[in-house]
């Protein structure tokens, strides 16, 4: 066999391709493909591309042309719903439940009030704590149908965005030919492959964006998400408050001002990066302790970083 021909049996290199779009999502994005085929890439770009604008007019809290914001208007009555949106109701009310009521869509029902309500007006708060502990409506599945049982203003926002990259990840690495994938949105992060990356955590309390990370963390297969308060919130008299609302107290969460999580997937790490900015940190690390594969990392206003074992083993120093 000459050598030439040796030469072209070698499979060709494999590639990083990488793709960044701003305002998606009300944020970022960035797609990161390992591939030996130009064309694979592509493909993958546009097909991530395209199921993104296909979800968003599904999920949007923010367009009022979604479906669930068409569905949140019929009130009452038990209303067809896609498979999307069944899905990431039912996942919402889970982790309700599962958190003790620490993670509640409703929970924005509280800003109008916060924003309206001085802090004398403790009893308006508790009757729309007790108000908001239950479930929001009642999905089924088998009849493709759900139905609202509150009034109150929800919001999935604290899951849908890694629900969605989970789903564009997957997408992604069913490209012939891609054979590695990471996706980003705004922070939201899943990886598939088989070669570990490494990515970094922003330092909450650094003042620019280049500043050095709080921690590099190390990621197979595995999603990344964090939430805070830190760069969204609104005005609560005259103060600036996170837009994180623990649904026990009625309150704007100000405890913790950074949680990170790592899971198995996605919108695990985003609805748990949610739930760790309310809870204390030693519920936050009981809880992540529990699930299989839950590291986190959480900041507190004074300065204080907890860290559970599953988050220390990841770490990339
Ligand atoms: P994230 O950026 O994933 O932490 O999601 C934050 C968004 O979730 C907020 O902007 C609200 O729309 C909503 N939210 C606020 N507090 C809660 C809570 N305790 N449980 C669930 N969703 C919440
Ligand atoms: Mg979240």
């Amino acid at each position: 066999m000459s050598l030439l021909s040796l030469a072209r049996l070698r499979p060709p290199r494999a590639k990083r391709y990488a793709f960044h779009y701003e305002h998606v999502l009300g944020t970022s994005l960035e797609l990161q493909f390992v591939s030996s085929r130009a064309d694979a890439a592509a493909s993958a770009e546009s097909r991530v591309l395209s199921e993104l604008d296909r979800l968003a007019e599904i999920l949007s809290g923010y367009s009022a042309t979604s479906e669930l914001m068409r569905w949140q208007a019929a009130r009452g009555e038990a209303t067809r719903v896609s498979r999307e949106l069944a899905e990431v109701l039912e996942a919402c009310e889970q982790w309700r439940v599962r958190t003790g009521g620490a993670f509640n869509p409703a929970a924005v029902s509280l800003v109008e009030l916060l924003r309206a309500v001085d802090s004398q007006h403790d009893d308006v708060l508790h009757a729309r704590t007790r108000e908001i502990d239950q479930p929001h409506w009642r999905v089924d599945r088998h009849a493709g149908v759900a139905q609202r049982l509150t009034t109150l203003a929800i919001s999935l926002d604290a899951l849908a965005k890694g629900w969605i990259v989970d789903r564009l990840a997957l997408l992604a690495r069913a490209v012939e030919g891609v054979t590695q994938v990471l996706v980003n949105i705004g922070g939201d992060i899943r990886h598939l492959g088989e070669r570990p990356v490494i990515v970094r955590v922003t330092d909450p309390r650094a003042p620019a964006d280049n500043a050095a990370p709080i921690a590099e963390v190390k990621l197979c297969g595995e999603a990344l998400a964090t939430s805070g308060g830190y760069h969204r919130g609104f005005l609560m008299d005259g103060r600036y408050v996170s837009h994180i609302i623990d649904p026990r107290s009625g309150r704007p969460a100000d405890g913790v001002i950074s949680a990170s999580v790592i899971a198995p997937d996605c919108a695990t790490a985003d609805a748990l990066s949610t739930t760790f900015s309310v809870m204390r940190p030693a519920e936050s690390v009981a809880l992540a302790d529990s699930i299989t594969g839950v590291g986190c990392l959480l900041v507190e206003r004074d300065g204080t970083i907890t860290t559970n074992a599953a988050w220390q083993s990841r770490a990339a120093h």
